[in-house]
């Protein structure tokens, strides 16, 4: 039955009869891959399905960070095997979890078609044309010279600037699945992101495991400090960028972003733990105090700066007493917000190989406790926003009924009555109610009109 859909599309126009439903698991990066590999799908002319019913090629972008998303790609590859058996059907699984052996005997026992690397990305069309069962698994340069078209109709997007990484926290299956870093040449960053402005993009997001690693080892690159000030000059109303490392989170990168007035005064710095024994065992290169000299320096020099994390709770060893370490972290720092993960044990890292995992009540009960501090300082931080100003970017309808949704320069979400923010596009907004997940605004003016916004 491969077969078939296989020859359905002609030589001519290799992937014309192709209906492609893309799933995606995962970060900003991974949206950011499938937007590429469908710009290269789009060229071959196939055409985009919202189901996997109407479709007769369905490809997943996977995420391998937790254990969650991998279970969640077996339950799915086991429904697409049994459609598989219904009608003519092309299985494609890309990403990290394509990297890896349990990935690898997935497809195997799924009877997947087609398995991309997160570095072999460029090869989808060979993989559609190909007769027989397609698996690529290499990191090609062609990647990293490769730029996607800009997506159209949209005011927030990515801009890849550095893949893989490497550091070797000891949790972390990302160094195996996305190999060792490689910075874009900055000509084709500045030239995406002029592209994307172009189109109508208000916010550009610069994307890698670590992007202040940015330049580094590359003769005539610049430091992430200058890619920032560079790209600032094409004039995209907001940019940010994540992730950043703690330990190359550099006084240069500090003074970059106060200087530059489209950077917004956003940091990402995931520090994973507040005890110094637990950031030793996580091999994250730097201690406690390192980090609150950062972001101290960040305090310093950036006036209301946001700035979030991200955490591990429950990662092997942690005591009592680390965790409290860690809370009053959150006490000192006082985040804006942060992205809360239970430690997931996964196959090939060294705390895998090497630590014992603990039992999931004492990790579930250290997060509720997390989660509860957090929610505290989300609203002490938003509470100080009521009654001022703020720009919102307006991307749509949010869930709740009579409010459209946007964000603020600071990444906080902001809620706006539909019928003062009635299209997508950038307001000012006057701050009425605050709580720990998000502002209540109302509109204060249209910053700049966006199509046929009102
Ligand atoms: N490069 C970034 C850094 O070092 O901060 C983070 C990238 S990682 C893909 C995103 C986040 O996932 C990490 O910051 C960490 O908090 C979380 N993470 C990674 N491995 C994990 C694991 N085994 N269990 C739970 N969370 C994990
Ligand atoms: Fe993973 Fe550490 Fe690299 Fe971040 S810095 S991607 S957590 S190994």
């Amino acid at each position: 039955m491969e077969q078939d859909i296989r020859q359905a599309y002609a030589t001519t126009e290799p992937a014309g009869g192709l209906r492609v439903h893309l799933i995606t698991f995962g970060c900003q990066m991974n949206e950011y891959d499938t937007h590429l590999v469908r710009s290269e799908l789009a060229g071959l002319g196939a055409s985009f399905v919202e189901t996997t019913e109407e479709a007769n090629f369905v490809l997943v972008n996977t995420c391998a960070v937790r254990g969650k998303p991998v279970e969640k790609l077996r339950s799915l590859l086991g429904e697409l095997r049994k459609q598989k058996h219904r009608q003519p059907l092309l299985v494609g699984v890309m990403g990290c979890v394509a990297q890896l052996p349990e990935g690898q005997d997935m497809a195997r026992k799924f009877e997947v078609d087609i398995l991309l690397g997160p570095g072999a990305l460029t090869q989808i069309g060979r993989a559609i044309e190909a007769d027989h069962k397609f698996w690529d698994l290499s990191f090609r340069d062609d990647l990293n010279t490769f730029t996607p078209p800009p997506p159209q109709g949209v005011l927030s997007s990515f801009v890849s600037i550095i893949r893989g990484c490497n550091h070797h926290c000891t949790y972390c299956i990302v160094p195996r699945t996305r190999g060792p870093e490689i910075s874009r040449h900055p000509d084709d960053i500045l030239k995406e992101v002029q592209a994307q402005k172009d189109a109508g993009v208000l916010e550009v997001t610069l994307l890698g495991q670590n992007v202040n690693s940015y330049g580094k080892g590359r003769s005539g690159y610049p430091s992430f400090a200058e890619l920032l000030k560079l790209v600032g000059q094409i004039g995209v109303n907001r940019i940010k960028f994540i992730t950043s490392h703690p330990v190359n989170f550099t006084d240069d990168i500090v003074r970059a972003i106060a200087e530059t007035p489209q950077v917004a005064r956003y940091v990402h710095l995931p520090v994973q733990s507040g005890s110094d024994r637990v950031l030793k065992r996580m091999a994250r290169e730097y201690t406690r105090d390192w980090y609150l000299n950062r972001i101290q320096a960040i305090r310093a020099s950036i006036s209301e700066v946001v700035i979030s994390t991200d955490i591990i709770v429950g990662f092997p060893g942690e005591t009592e007493e680390d965790f409290q370490e860690t809370l009053s972290l959150y006490e000192q720092v006082g985040y804006d917000h942060s992205y809360m993960f239970i430690y997931s044990p996964r196959p090939g890292t060294p705390s895998y190989l090497h630590f014992e995992d603990l039992p999931r009540e004492i990790k579930v009960e250290r997060l509720q406790r997390l989660i509860e501090t957090q929610k505290r300082w989300s609203y002490e931080r938003n509470r100080a926003w009521v009654g001022r100003t703020v720009e919102v970017l307006v991307h749509g309808r949010a869930k709740e009924t009579g409010y459209a949704e946007g964000h603020d320069r600071g990444n906080r979400p902001i809620l706006l009555p539909v019928n003062e923010a009635p299209k997508p596009g950038l307001y000012t907004a006057i701050v009425k109610q605050a709580t720990p997940h998000l502002l209540l605004a109302e509109r204060h003016t249209t910053l700049e009109p966006i199509g046929s916004q009102a």
